[in-house]
């Protein structure tokens, strides 16, 4: 990080008690360069030594524990890989085994009988007998013993050999912190918010991180780490959106034209809800400012963004601009280009639909009129920002479900206009909590539908497991009766793709037992079809032609048959609460009561049950989502994964949301007075903004 010119910039090597062995390896295995990033990799746990259990307590309870004894026998058994130590530890209050299965060798010669050592680890009950694996292990000599709370540094085998386990590694940092000097760790926070939160120094905070001398001391020291590191995140995603709005200029849609207005007084099928309007609102003043938009527009399955794409296309046009919407899947892809051209029929708009399977002269006549500018309205799939598509005049790129697209595929948009780069919009359905989005989204505008068309009823959601499928199958059947839909849904996942593709077909052969032709008509649609076939199943069920759809995930995004009454989801416990809601977003979408149905195996895990609980209790997206970031964590929320925002030493954005949303807070202060960062009291704010948070920088303008 922010160094200077100080011992800390120097090659790890030549730190005292490395050298060009150890440095190497600490290179390799750990990323740690040079010697202050000694200092930024931070202990992970700490051991509080005034905190030792006894193996009589600790066999009552199977938390970790930390004991203090000796070692009163050791021997190796086995050979080969099979080798494994053996070793009797007591305390005053008994005695246990303790194994290791690696490295048998080095730590019997290591371990000497009789010697007072400090092990950490969790006891386990082996057939009445109990020991621990692997412990962290350490020689209780006169310098171990401290008051305080010692950390404990990760590790790796080839390290440990060298000497170089967390006690290795702790001596070092140690070495290290009484060298320094203030000056060696400048300050990167102005003196008042300093003060107002009662921080401590840059300097010691991170003294404190590695050697606390109380709890107190660290939790404090943790929150300023914590507040820095999201904090300049904050500053970086403020600021560039700040001189994006300064220096990227945008199209001027000035005009409300004839197109938007036929189609709003005579096309459109509904009136809209009071949360569409205030987002064509949010939108419109966006598209008129002559800044370039870039806006989130979030709103749960069912909510209505399709209709406002259009909207926003059919005003470019009327400002005599190009659009482009496009959508991650096929299927999608062409339901949007079916639907938005029955709505816009009669109207002076031409659209066209672009995938990678339309090929040869069709495509040929495409480019050419998109070229040329006779097509207003371009729907595809991520065929549509290849670089061999041209635009007239591109005016507003439209990505629907965007979490599925990577950022450099949103960039690609920006290159499609020569002029400034269109207006963006960036539409899911994926409810992002809001720390979550004030992240990885921090300098993107945020709209959001949080109102449902009227007339919906909530969905009802239950699970149940293969003893109830016949009273299942009764109600499918009285379903259908009633002239409703069904979907039933196999989960598949690459690693499992045969074994899944397997377990569908006999879910579809069961299904045409239960409901034979030619009273009922079932179809199948998964991954592996073709496009054409996949599109031909899609548009039966929709035209009921058939009642029953056996598919796979992917009709998870978008897919809109508002008869649907019924989604039954086969081993419900495989799949992520996003996925689950974007799979019941596919029925409620008709005034008729809906449902969805949970199918599981009878034993689930803990962290399934939980998942399940929360499907079936809530229909809200935002609710969903906040679950979804407690149970799974952050670096797995759909579409973050890849926005390198989460590589945090201390935050945590499921614990630290009240310190998150007081960085924002105090960065959208300082950036409202100070945009440019030029006030002399921000001046070292601004040169670790610039220094340290360069690389982060790049994604956050194509975002
Ligand atoms: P999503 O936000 O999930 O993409 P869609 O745009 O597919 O939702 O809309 C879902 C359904 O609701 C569509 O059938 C659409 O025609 C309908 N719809 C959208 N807006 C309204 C409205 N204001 N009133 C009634 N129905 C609406
Ligand atoms: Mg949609």
């Amino acid at each position: 990080m922010f160094q200077g010119d100080s011992i800390l910039t120097q090659p790890i090597e030549y730190m005292k008690g490395v050298g060009p062995v150890r440095g190497e390896l600490l290179r390799k295995e750990l990323g740690i360069h040079r010697i202050g990033d000694l200092l930024w990799d931070l202990p992970f746990r700490y051991i509080d030594k005034s905190e030792i259990s006894t193996i009589r307590i600790a066999k009552t309870s199977m938390e970790p524990v930390q004991l203090k004894g000796k070692f009163t026998d050791k021997r190796i058994e086995g050979t080969g890989p099979k080798k494994r130590l053996i070793a009797t530890f007591e305390d005053s209050t008994g005695e246990l085994e303790i194994l290791w299965f690696q490295r048998a060798k080095d730590i019997d010669q290591w371990i000497i009988l009789g010697k007072p050592y400090l092990i950490y680890g969790k006891l386990q009950d082996f057939r009445g007998k109990y020991n621990i694996v692997h412990p962290e292990i350490e020689e209780l000599s006169q310098e171990t013993v401290s008051t305080g709370l010692e950390p404990v540094y990760s590790s790796s085998e080839k390290l440990v050999v060298r000497g170089l386990d967390s006690k290795g590694r702790r001596k070092i940092v140690k070495q290290l912190i009484i060298q320094l000097r203030p000056h060696d760790i400048p300050e990167n926070l102005p003196e008042p918010i300093i003060s107002k939160l009662r921080f401590y120094s840059r300097f010691d905070t991170l003294k404190k991180i590695h050697f606390p001398n109380s709890q107190e001391e660290l939790t404090k020291a943790r929150n300023r780490m914590k507040f820095e590191e999201l904090f300049f995140l904050q500053l970086m995603l403020l600021r560039a959106k700040v001189k994006r709005e300064e220096t990227v200029k945008g199209f001027v849609f000035g005009e409300v034209g004839h197109v938007f207005n036929t189609f709003y007084t005579k096309h459109l099928p509904f009136s809209l809800t009071e949360a569409q309007k205030r987002v064509m609102r949010e939108i419109r003043k966006d598209m008129g400012s002559g800044h370039q938009m870039n806006r989130l527009l979030q709103g749960d399955v069912g909510s209505g963004k399709t209709i406002v794409a259009l909207m926003c296309m059919l005003l470019a046009a009327d400002n005599g601009f190009q659009s482009v919407l496009m959508a991650p899947t096929e299927v999608l892809a062409m339901q949007h280009y079916k639907s938005i051209s029955e709505l816009v029929e009669g109207l002076d708009i031409k659209i066209a639909f672009l995938s990678g399977s339309i090929t040869g002269n069709p495509r040929a006549e495409i480019l050419e009129s998109l070229k040329a500018g006779r097509t207003h309205i371009l729907i595809g799939t991520h065929a549509v920002i290849m670089e061999w598509v041209e635009f007239a005049a591109l005016g507003l790129a439209i990505t629907d479900e965007q979490h599925r697209f990577g950022v450099a595929q949103r960039a690609q948009m920006w290159t499609k206009s020569p002029l400034h780069p269109p207006h963006v919009l960036v539409m899911t359905a994926t409810p992002i909590p809001r720390t979550l989005a004030l992240t990885v989204y921090g300098d993107l505008d945020v709209s959001v539908l949080d109102e449902l068309p009227p007339g919906r009823k909530p969905v009802l959601t239950q699970q149940r497991t293969e003893a109830h499928r016949s009273k299942v199958m009764e109600f499918v059947r009285s379903e259908i009766k009633k002239g409703r839909q069904v979907y039933v849904i196999y989960p598949l996942i690459e690693e499992s793709e045969k074994l899944d593709l397997e377990n569908l077909q006999d879910g579809y052969e069961r299904l045409l037992g239960i409901f034979p032709r030619p009273d009922y008509q079932i179809t199948v649609v998964h991954g592996r079809m073709k496009a054409q076939d996949k599109e031909e199943a899609m548009q039966g069920f929709k035209d009921l032609k058939t009642q029953i759809m056996v598919s796979t995930t992917v009709i998870e995004v978008g897919v809109n048959v508002p008869n649907a009454t019924v989604m039954i989801i086969e081993n419900a416990e495989r799949f992520g609460l996003a996925q689950l809601h974007q799979l019941r977003g596919r029925v409620g979408r008709g005034a008729d009561q809906s449902y969805c149905i949970l199918m599981t195996s009878y034993k689930l895990s803990k962290t399934a049950r939980e998942r399940l609980d929360v499907i079936c209790k809530s229909n809200d997206g935002f609710v969903i989502a906040e679950a979804d970031l407690k149970l799974r964590g952050p670096g797995d929320i759909a579409g973050t994964k890849q926005s390198g925002a989460f590589e945090f030493k201390a935050a945590n954005l499921v614990e630290d949301q009240a310190i998150l949303k007081t960085a924002r807070m105090i960065a959208e202060e300082i950036l409202t007075r100070d945009p440019a960062l030029r006030a002399p009291e921000h001046a070292t704010m601004a040169r670790f903004l610039s220094t340290e948070y360069k690389y982060k920088q790049d994604w956050s303008r194509i975002s």
